[in-house]
C-alpha cells in the first residue's frame, strides 16, 4: 500500500509479505537465519517495487562475505494491480544461533559486502548504485542506498518472524522524505520508527498496511495511494533456459547430448527444473552451426 504524509513531503509504501516470504522458504528449503536474510531482501524488493512502472524491474543484490553468500531479490509490476517478487541465496541452508537481543542473525549470515541496487527497463541502459552495507541487516542496508544514491533520508524497516514451523509472519514500512520536509516531521517518524512495535509484531498483533502506515507516520495526516497485490512470481522460460545452454558453445553442447539422456536446468529463483533431451540438445548445437 502506498501513500503519502505532511502534504507530499513523506512518501510511504507498507506491506505485508508473509505469503511471499513464505512461499520463497519453501522454494529453497531456507534455513532458519537464511529465510530472515531472503524474506528482508525480498520483502524490501516488493516494497521499492510498488513505485515502478509497468516495464521496470528492480534487484537488490548483496554480496557479502558471510556464509549466505550472494542474496538476490527481485520484483515488478505484474499487473496494474500487484507486485511479483523472487529472490535466492547462493547459500540456503546458512544458518546461525540467534544474536544477543534473540533476533535472527541476519548480520551474521550476510557479512561485510554490499548492496548494490539495479533499476533495469525493457530496452536501454539499467541504472545501477552501489553502497557498502551499512550493517547487513537489509533494512540498515536499503536505508543507507536511499541516503546516499538519491540523497533522501528515509525509515526502513522489514521483519519475518519464524517459529520452528515456519514463517509466522513478514511485511515491511519504507518511509522516504521528499523535498520540502521539515524538520519536525523528521523528527515524528524518527520517533515513531524508534518507539514502535517491530513490524512483525505488529502484524501478528493484527496490523494490515494501513495501521503499519499510520503507526510510523501519526500524527501526520496519512494520504492513501494505491493498493496493490502481491504474489511469488517468476521470469523464467524455456526460451531463457535454452539461451543460457546455447553460450556453452557448440563443442560443449555436443558433448552433454553424447553422454547424458538428458539435461537439467534448474531456475535458480524459482526452482523450475527444466529437462531437454539429448536430440533437443543436439538441435541446440546444430543452431550453433547455422550462426557460426
Ligand atoms: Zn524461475
Amino acid at each position: 500500500m502506498t501513500a503519502s504524509a505532511a502534504n507530499g513531503t513523506v512518501s510511504l509504501v507498507a506491506g505485508l509479505t508473509t505469503n511471499v516470504v513464505r512461499e520463497a522458504q519453501r522454494r529453497h528449503g531456507l534455513a532458519p537465519t537464511a529465510s530472515a536474510a531472503v524474506g528482508r531482501m525480498i520483502t524490501g524488493a516488493a516494497l521499492l517495487g510498488a513505485s515502478l512502472g509497468s516495464r521496470e524491474r528492480l534487484t537488490l543484490h548483496v554480496k557479502g562475505d558471510g556464509p549466505i553468500g550472494s542474496i538476490v531479490a527481485d520484483s515488478w509490476i505484474a499487473n496494474p494491480r500487484s507486485v511479483a517478487a523472487r529472490a535466492y541465496a547462493h547459500n540456503p541452508g546458512a544458518d546461525l544461533p540467534l544474536n544477543e537481543r534473540g533476533k535472527f542473525d541476519v548480520a551474521g549470515v550476510v557479512g561485510k559486502g554490499q548492496l548494490q541496487v539495479t533499476k533495469s527497463y525493457e530496452v536501454g541502459q539499467p541504472y545501477n548504485g552501489i553502497v557498502p552495507l551499512e550493517s547487513g541487516e537489509i533494512g540498515e542496508d536499503i536505508a543507507a542506498y536511499l541516503a546516499h544514491s538519491q540523497q533522501i533520508p528515509s525509515v526502513v524497516a522489514l521483519g519475518v518472524l519464524a517459529n520452528p514451523e515456519g514463517i509466522v509472519a513478514a511485511g515491511g514500512i519504507i518511509a522516504q522524505l521528499m523535498p520540502g520536509a521539515d524538520d519536525s516531521t523528521i523528527a515524528t517518524l524518527e520517533r515513531n520508527a524508534r518507539a514502535m512495535a517491530a513490524v512483525t509484531q505488529q502484524i501478528v498483533d493484527g496490523a494490515d498496511p494501513e495501521a503499519l502506515l499510520a503507526a510510523v507516520s501519526h500524527p501526520l495526516e496519512l494520504k492513501i495511494f494505491d493498493t496493490y497485490g502481491l504474489a511469488f512470481g517468476c521470469r523464467c522460460t524455456r526460451e531463457k533456459v535454452e539461451s543460457a545452454l546455447l553460450g556453452l558453445g557448440r563443442d560443449e553442447l555436443a558433448k552433454m547430448a553424447d553422454e547424458q539422456p538428458h539435461t537439467e536446468a534448474t531456475c535458480e529463483f524459482c526452482k523450475r527444473r527444466y529437462v531437454l533431451s539429448a536430440s533437443e540438445v543436439t538441435e541446440l548445437a546444430a543452431r550453433l552451426d547455422a550462426h557460426a
